[in-house]
């Protein structure tokens, strides 16, 4: 790595050279930058925002699951059958889900190795459990702390190797330059986010052939998130340079406390708490799950249900099913305008006149599981404290004291199946940009729960494997890369004068355009989609895009951070519902984790408006049968495509063909 000072238009510069830069300190970054040291490329660097932020330190769930391949006793299982259940779970290419299922077990072990605590018999056995979406058992847990766990381990990891990180270092944009019909990375602008307490220019210049871009979800894009604070995302950045997005379509939504941001799926649920809803002011409860429900039997069973089917799903909507309460939250809060809570401190009533609620009027599955675990206690808390102790102390050292007061909730976005598009080495359209992790939409409608972790350490390990055989080149000299990134770098430096410079007549700001992006995802982006007006909110999405690079001002150098910040969103978001709008133009009804409004539709249950009504996607239809690309054009607007889903390769391999393509160096191209 080469570090100098260089001055640009007037403006101090600090520039690094380096094969390689890794952008993000999530469990997916740490882990290319560990493997591609370990792989013999030396020269990289890894920069982030804030060290110890993001998804994988700081999220966590009631047992935060890894999906890998069966490795313990007589469990049946291949890399080809892992494939077919991932690549099942719809609009997910075949040969993206063979490399994950065949290169899961030598991720994992990687981490076992690195010191995370996941669980083994005393055989050396890694015995698994069945997460959602998954017949085979293949989940495994360190505990709720899972990804926090892996983070913990490839931080020291890289400790360890001595490997050299920007902290507080934010990338505001990744530089191209062209390469025969399409483009590839160079390098990327970032702020360093202490300059302003040190004095000196913010700006730091990487001159890198190679990017792998670890930036996670997009979680600043919606209001209604469990998305960790320090998560925001950079999908922006990608989509700016010209790298295709697929499957933007697909999140997961559930039900999350808001004050302090956590999922409340497993035994939050199974305990059977009250939900009830107030006026903005606190006034007015209303238990408002009780005009839908038949009887206590009926919405506890709902509840305990959503312990385990957490993420919201329109085909367990119907017949009183869990996700009919993620509706109702939903209508309650954004519709009606009004707060609600979950309470541990009292049973849910039931409609009035339909009998007490007792453990005895459950179904038959919920009592025995309660009975079991033996939490038949009389109310939700004393329930939960016998089931599980720690999820009420993780409240309480968040000063929420779930015995004393009620948790106030929301249908959070939670997770993006889809992302940046990759092929089998995870590198981008956009040449030697490699996305990884959550950043990287590689899975589609449905995905077992724990596959996202396995994805991002089997992503980060095809990348590192590609750059080290491929890509490992020195960097050019500093005068031939400032020669093709001069023009951006002259754009990016005009707009942050801009950003600085006098406001005119109408300017914008940071936190209200913040708040615009937000609130319009969550009312329209989010797991409630509508086709009639979403053209509308695509429409204001890339009015407001405009808007901000013309009219957004802040006060000083020190606040450019967040002004390029909300140009990322604002990028993010219009992109977003643009393939909403496409999804829902072609006729795409409700699937995966989100409802689609349908006049034509069924009630999801009596006594709600008209305008719920929905119909479920069927299998075989044209959005069934393709993966929706969205990629930026020339002008920065959209281009949408769907493309054909391409099948689980289906080969024979041979070991001799395989040792001979290995030898002659033919098996990573
Ligand atoms: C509540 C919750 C529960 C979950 N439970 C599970 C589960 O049980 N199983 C499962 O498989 N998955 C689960 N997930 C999803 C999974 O945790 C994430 O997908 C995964 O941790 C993402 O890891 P990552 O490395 O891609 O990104 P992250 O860990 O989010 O890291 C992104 C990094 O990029 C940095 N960054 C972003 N933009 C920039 C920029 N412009 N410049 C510099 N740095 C930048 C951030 O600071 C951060 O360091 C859960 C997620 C949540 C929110």
């Amino acid at each position: 790595m080469k570090r100098t000072d260089i001055t640009f238009e007037e403006t101090e510069i600090r520039l690094v050279s380096v094969n390689t830069l890794i952008v993000g300190s999530g469990a997916a970054a740490l882990a290319a930058a560990v493997n591609l040291h370990d792989l013999g490329q030396e020269d990289l660097a890894i920069v982030t925002e804030r060290w110890g932020g993001g998804t994988s330190n700081n999220a966590g769930s009631d047992k935060q699951t890894y999906y890998k391949l069966s490795l313990a006793g007589d469990a049946a299982d291949s890399p080809l059958q892992m494939a077919e259940d991932l690549f099942n779970g719809g609009s997910m290419h075949g040969d993206i889900a063979l490399c994950e299922a065949q290169n899961s077990a030598r991720a994992f072990l990687n981490l076992v190795n690195l010191g995370v605590p996941f669980p083994h018999d005393s055989h050396g056995g890694f015995v698994g459990y069945r997460t959602d979406h998954d017949q085979r058992g293949r989940a495994t847990s360190a505990g709720p702390r899972t990804s926090q766990m892996m983070f913990t381990a490839l931080a020291a990891a890289i400790g360890k190797r001595g490997l050299e990180v920007f902290d507080s270092c934010q990338v505001i944009s990744l530089l191209t330059e062209p390469e025969g019909a399409s483009v590839r990375v160079i390098g990327a602008l970032a702020l360093d986010l202490a300059a302003s307490e040190t004095g000196t220019s913010p700006y730091v210049l990487f001159n890198a052939p190679n990017i792998i871009l670890g930036t996670g979800g997009p979680g600043g894009i919606y209001e209604a998130s469990v998305y960790p604070e320090s998560q925001i995302g950079s999908t922006g950045l990608a989509l700016e340079a010209g790298a295709v997005a697929q499957n933007l379509t697909e999140s997961q939504f559930g039900l999350a406390s808001i004050s302090f941001r956590w999922n409340l799926s497993g035994s939050y649920q199974q305990v059977i708490p009250r939900y009830f809803s107030t006026d903005a002011d606190g006034g007015d409860e209303h238990e408002f799950l009780n005009a839908f429900f038949p009887n206590p039997g009926r919405l506890a069973t709902a509840i305990f249900l959503k312990g385990y089917e957490w993420p919201f799903d329109p085909r367990k909507v119907r017949d009183h099913g869990s996700s009919l309460i993620d509706l109702l939250v939903y209508r309650e809060r954004v519709m009606k305008g009004r707060r609600v809570f979950l309470d541990y401190r009292r049973n849910p009533t039931g409609p009035a006149g339909s009998g007490e609620f007792t453990l005895d009027v459950l179904a038959p599955e919920a009592k025995e599981y309660l009975e079991r675990s033996g939490s038949v206690q009389e109310t939700p808390i004393d329930r939960l404290r016998k089931m599980n102790p720690p999820a009420i102390q993780l409240y309480l050292d968040n000063a929420i004291d779930l015995a004393e007061e009620p948790l106030e909730i929301a249908v959070c976005a939670q997770h993006n199946n889809g992302g940046l598009r990759g092929d089998v080495w995870w590198e981008s359209n956009v040449r030697h940009l490699f996305p990884v992790g959550e950043v990287n939409g590689t899975h589609g409608v449905r995905r077992p729960g724990g596959s996202a972790l396995n994805a991002g350490q089997v992503g980060a390990l095809r990348a590192a494997q590609y750059i080290s055989r491929r890509y490992a080149g020195e960097p050019p000299a500093g005068e031939a890369f400032l020669t093709s990134a001069g023009p951006k770098l002259s754009e990016l430096l005009s707009v942050a004068r801009r950003f600085t410079g006098p406001a005119g007549d109408d300017p914008l700001e940071v936190k209200t355009t913040a708040r615009e992006i937000r609130q319009r995802m969550s009312r329209v982006g989010a797991h409630i989609r509508n086709p009639d007006g979403i053209d509308q909110s695509v429409e204001d999405a890339w009015r407001l895009c405009d808007d901000l690079r013309e009219r957004l001002r802040v006060e000083s150098t020190a606040d450019l951070p967040s002004a390029f910040r909300n140009l990322d969103l604002g990028l993010t978001h219009a992109v977003y519902l643009e393939a909403i709008a496409e999804y829902l133009a072609r006729g795409g009804r409700s699937r995966g984790s989100f409802l689609v409004l349908d006049r034509a539709g069924e009630l999801p249950c009596e006594g709600l408006e008209d305008v719920w009504r929905f119909l479920v996607e069927e299998e075989g239809s044209f959005v069934d049968g393709h993966i929706l690309e969205v990629q930026l054009d020339q002008g920065g607007r959209a281009r949408r495509e769907w493309v054909d889903i391409r099948p689980v390769p289906r080969e024979d391999p041979w070991f001799e063909q395989v040792w001979e393509a290995w030898r002659n160096d033919d098996v990573i191209r």
